[in-house]
């Protein structure tokens, strides 16, 4: 497929879950993709298969919330696939808790991961993009943006996104740039396993309650974000830019 063909992306926290699939499926269509994990083994993983697959994607260990680590591995990046065309900020981390028992840690930590982040990436990644008039930046945000009870940390981090995006679709726009969102509900992936566990359900009764809380009576795949994610940086989205799709099987 020829999609993304000539195009380079980005894909942090792409060694498992979304990020896995949307590395894949980027890849699938044509683009190079720097498959960027905190954990380089399942980047490595992540980015051999998709070479067995026929695909072009090379690995990057990163912890992106490390300023220093993002600026090299982003120049690393351009240097080894020439250029920069798409930024997918996924890496993501959960620490719930109520308020009264959520610790600073826990505060620091999550909008470290999921928000600062996105402002090391996007501030590393826009100097390629400028430069080329061209770029697609596309974040993880989440329905908890709108409120979700233990999780005063992530809603906080998952709105800034959308306040982020929206800013930056103003300042990059007049430079060919697009930015955008998406906002998942319950996606099945090891995020939400492990929510489940902690609150003491299995997997299954965890899945099972949140889809009968969604329209479509089901939960959410990677790979249905995926696929949202790569029309958001495909060309067919060239005149959206600011937005934040949500992802959710129709919950309110
Ligand atoms: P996963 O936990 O399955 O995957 C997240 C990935 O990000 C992991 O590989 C993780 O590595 C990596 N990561 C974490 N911290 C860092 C870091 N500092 N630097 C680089 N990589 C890091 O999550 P999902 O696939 O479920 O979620 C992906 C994104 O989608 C997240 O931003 C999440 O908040 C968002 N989202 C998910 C929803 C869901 O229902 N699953 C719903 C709404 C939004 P490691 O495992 O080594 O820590």
């Amino acid at each position: 497929m020829t999609r993304f063909r000539n195009r380079t992306a980005i894909v942090t926290g792409a060694g498992q879950g979304i990020g896995a699939a949307t590395a894949a499926l980027l890849a699938e269509q044509g683009a190079r993709v720097a498959v960027v994990d905190l954990r380089t083994d399942r980047a490595e993983a992540v980015a051999r298969e998709i070479r067995d697959a026929g695909g072009v994607a090379a690995a990057f260990g990163c912890d992106v919330t490390d300023e220093a680590a993002v600026t090299e591995t982003t120049g690393r990046v351009v240097e080894e696939f020439g250029g920069l065309d798409i930024l997918v900020n996924n890496a993501g981390i959960t620490r719930d808790n109520l308020l009264f028992k959520m610790g600073r840690d826990d505060w620091d930590s999550v909008l470290a991961t999921n928000l600062t982040s996105v402002y090391l990436c996007c501030r590393a990644a826009q100097k390629y993009m400028v430069e080329a008039r061209y770029g697609r930046i596309v974040s993880l945000s989440s329905r908890s943006a709108l409120g979700a009870r233990g999780q005063a940390n992530y809603a906080a981090a998952k709105a800034g996104i959308q306040g982020l995006t929206a800013t930056l679709a103003i300042e990059l726009g007049p430079f060919g740039i697009n930015v955008n969102a998406v906002a998942p509900g319950y996606i099945a992936t090891a995020m939400t396993a492990a929510t489940a566990l902690r609150v003491g359900s299995t997997v299954e009764d965890h899945q099972e309650r949140a889809a009968q809380a969604t329209p479509l009576r089901r939960v959410g795949q990677p790979r249905e974000v995926a696929s949202v994610i790569a029309f958001l940086a495909s060309d067919e989205a060239s005149y959206v830019s600011g937005q934040t799709l949500y992802v959710n099987g129709g919950a309110r």
